[in-house]
């Protein structure tokens, strides 16, 4: 299995450096997409990836910056060879995916797009799901991030190995140790509160406590997915979701203090063969 990130990047600040949310994963023939940043299909050309090669998208949560860019997907191919794909997400994804077919339906201007678009299918993947997906065994469970959303961390296993991708979560070792037990690789977002202090700079006080509370209570510190990793005894940890003003050294210094295996930050275009 190849984990391609095409995009490591986090939330509605402009990032020159990162993309929005997005990861490819090939395993033999397959393809698929777990979350669509908006802007991924630079990122995916970047790393050499052809966008029509994928056959599934798998959603963690629809905040915009995982998944908007699946309007690009549906609308920005002017011939697509590939066959129409499938999506896997949670509550909602059948109504996001209806609305972004809307929005390509608009520019597909001949019958062969409009009858791809036709053959995009949802499959709607609640909290507890176990399905295979491309020959790839995926694991879902429900993460805690924001209200209202129902946002799904998942694990991925095909020929004998396991990556675990939390999507947006807050520290949740009740949920998120069991599923990333023993797993090869560990995906988790992560910030600073170094980071935190440098946003919030010039912000008035509310400002400041709203930043504050807002980032606190829908994402996890880096040290806090360092404890998950070391909890699950997982071999790599890989922190995305990085926001503009973070520092990778800040970022590995904090996991550091919970976790002692290998620590990477992600960046656009890494790719590891797990
Ligand atoms: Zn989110």
């Amino acid at each position: 299995m190849r984990i391609t990130f095409c995009g490591s990047g986090a939330g509605a600040a402009v990032n020159p450096r990162r993309g929005a949310s997005s990861i490819h994963l090939a395993h033999g023939d397959a393809q698929v997409l777990v979350d669509t940043g908006p802007g991924f299909m630079e990122r995916m050309a970047d790393s050499g990836l052809e966008p029509d090669s994928v056959q599934d998208v798998v959603f963690s949560h629809l905040h915009f910056d995982h998944a908007m860019g699946v309007v690009e997907l549906f609308t920005r191919l002017i011939v697509r060879r590939g066959a129409p794909v499938t999506v896997y997400g949670p509550r909602d994804t059948d109504s996001y995916i209806e609305a972004a077919l809307g929005f390509a339906r608009v520019n597909a201007t001949n019958e062969f797009i409009r009858n791809w678009l036709d053959g995009v299918s949802v499959v709607l993947t609640r909290p507890g799901d176990e399905r295979e997906i491309g020959g790839i065994d995926v694991r879902s469970v429900e993460v805690p991030h924001a209200p209202y959303l129902e946002c799904l961390a998942r694990r991925f296993e095909a020929g004998g190995r396991s990556l675990v991708y939390t999507g947006d979560t807050t520290y949740a070792p009740d949920v998120l140790v069991p599923l990333a037990d023993g797993a090869d690789v560990l995906v988790h977002e992560g910030f600073t509160e170094s980071c935190l202090t440098r946003m919030a700079e010039g912000l008035s006080e509310s400002g400041r406590q709203g930043l504050f509370k807002g980032v606190r209570g829908t994402h996890s510190r880096a040290e806090s997915a360092g404890q998950i990793a070391r909890d699950a005894g997982v071999g790599t940890l890989v922190l995305t979701h990085i926001m503009p003003l973070e520092r990778d050294w800040e970022l590995v210094e904090e996991a550091r203090r919970a976790f002692d295996g290998t620590i990477v930050v992600a960046s656009d275009g890494l790719s590891l063969e797990i």
